[in-house]
């Protein structure tokens, strides 16, 4: 992890921008590695499935890991139906991309909790993806969450185009920076992250702005894919 957190730290230093956070992306490694990474201080923690992250959930309760504040992200798509599970384990929900999800999650969020913090996850580049919402379609969904006082909105998150060459995904970064500056004018300095960047090519997404990039495989090690 400190190998991880330096060059984090060497790709912002040599592009001019401040250190991002970095976002342990835990999906398919077991509840062991996710307490020994929070016992060395990584607190932010990223899966993709409301079941896998439930598991992990139950598996640490009651675990040394557990009375340290971690932060869950949930960074794969949301199905609607699984909106009131997600709103009560998540802490951010970075993939939210149509209306009736903020709807959704805004009724499901426990009164008594903190806010749920909330990312805008666009469809910067890549036509094909069914996820993400269009570039255009960002502002109205942000004014959507912004009234909602069990939501907080808080930036943005990018998937690029997976090409060959992490180079290419650079257009799409600096779109993403854009959109996001726009986003902070508009709603203010709660609006602080920007989320972009995986294994392959953070350094790419850090020069272009990023404040928090996802990291599992230069972090854990390449993920042993499940069966079936
Ligand atoms: C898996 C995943 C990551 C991490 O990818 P690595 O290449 O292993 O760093 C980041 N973001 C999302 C949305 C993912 O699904």
């Amino acid at each position: 992890m400190h190998d991880i957190l330096h060059q984090l730290q060497r790709a912002a230093h040599d592009a001019g921008r401040p250190v991002p956070r970095l976002l342990a992306v835990s999906k398919t490694q077991g509840e062991t590695a996710v307490a020994n990474l929070a016992l060395m201080g990584q607190t932010a923690f990223g899966e993709n499935y409301v079941q896998e992250a439930a598991a992990k959930h139950a598996a640490l309760a009651g675990t040394a890991a557990a009375e340290l504040a971690l932060e869950w992200h949930l960074i794969g798509h949301l199905q609607s139906n699984k909106a009131a599970q997600a709103a009560a384990l998540f802490d951010w929900v970075q993939t939210v991309d149509r209306a009736k999800l903020v709807a959704a999650l805004a009724r499901h969020r426990d009164p008594r909790a903190a806010p749920l913090n909330v990312l805008i996850q666009v469809n910067i580049d890549d036509e094909a993806s069914k996820h993400g919402c269009r570039p255009e379609d960002a502002p109205a969904l942000a004014a959507a969450i912004a009234a909602e006082p069990r939501l907080r909105l808080r930036g943005l998150m990018v998937i690029p185009t997976p090409h060959d060459d992490p180079a290419l995904r650079r257009p799409a970064f600096a779109k993403a920076r854009a959109l996001f500056d726009a986003l902070a004018a508009e709603h203010g300095a709660a609006v602080d992250t920007l989320s972009m960047g995986m294994s392959d090519d953070y350094a790419i997404a850090i020069a272009e702005g990023a404040t928090m990039v996802r990291i599992g495989t230069a972090l854990f090690g390449a993920r042993v894919r499940a069966a079936g």
